[in-house]
């Protein structure tokens, strides 16, 4: 659980225009919050700020009224899931998953019971000693949730998670980050291009265009208008 403040957000590339400006966003607890908007408009690069990956240029960003920095995106306190998996693929999906608490030195036995619980909750405990390369696309995926969910992160950044797999099968992923979401303190922020996930998945639905907030309601605000 957690509530973030991002105030007066710039982002600008070395030899690049302004990516993100003006930006002022609440994002309260428990709340999921989605960006769409156009190829390019920033949604990627609010998403890396929020996970340190990335610094503002200008502006701060604030968790539960502290300033952000690398330490706290380190600490498990903020995951992101990317598009393209990132999974390490000379790794089985066990060392994939309990990768973040063997580098933290947990003990062995707890990470095994960590790895297990989550395994089970996303269906791979029959893959955990499979490389990510004999997986299935849906599986690859569920792998690189259940490693950002190992450490039981208060913040939850997607990063277009769903966008390379087929369309039943992003249905029914759909369906289980709804879950995921409904039985997590965590609070989500979630980048897609997908109307339908944006309106199943968020309590709120930021619109960007040109690096710039153009709207922010709710899914019914935005997708019901006359
Ligand atoms: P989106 O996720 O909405 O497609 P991005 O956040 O990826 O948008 O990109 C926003 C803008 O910043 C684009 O104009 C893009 O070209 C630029 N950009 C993104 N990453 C970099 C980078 N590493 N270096 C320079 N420019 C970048
Ligand atoms: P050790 O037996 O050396 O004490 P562990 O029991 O923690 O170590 O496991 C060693 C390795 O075995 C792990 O890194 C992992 O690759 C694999 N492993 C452990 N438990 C499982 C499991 N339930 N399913 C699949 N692989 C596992």
């Amino acid at each position: 659980m957690a509530e973030l403040l991002m105030d007066g957000i710039e982002k600008k590339y070395d030899g690049g225009s302004f990516a993100i400006k003006n930006f002022d966003l609440q994002i309260k607890d428990k709340e999921f919050v989605v960006f769409v908007g156009p190829s390019g408009c920033g949604k990627s690069t609010v998403l890396r700020m929020i996970a340190g990956l990335e610094k503002a240029t200008a502006g701060s960003i604030y968790i539960d009224g502290k300033v952000l920095d690398k330490k706290m995106a380190a600490n498990g306190d903020i995951a992101m899931v990317f598009q393209n998996y990132a999974l390490y693929p000379h790794m089985s999906v066990y060392d994939n998953i309990a990768y973040s608490m063997k580098i933290k030195k947990v003990p062995k036995r707890q990470i095994k019971e960590n790895v297990e619980k989550v395994a089970d909750m996303l269906g791979l405990k029959e893959v955990l000693k499979r490389k990510p390369g004999q997986l299935s696309g849906g599986q690859k995926q569920r792998v690189a949730i259940g490693k950002a969910l190992i450490r039981t992160p208060k913040v939850f950044l997607m990063d277009e998670p769903l966008s390379n797999l087929d369309a039943k099968l992003r249905t029914q992923m759909r369906m289980e980050i709804k879950e995921l979401y409904k039985h997590s303190d965590a609070t989500f922020v979630y980048v897609t291009h997908d109307q339908t996930e944006a309106m199943t998945l968020g309590t709120k639905i930021v619109v960007l265009n040109n690096g710039k907030i153009q709207q922010a309601s709710t899914p019914k605000e935005l997708y019901n208008k006359p």
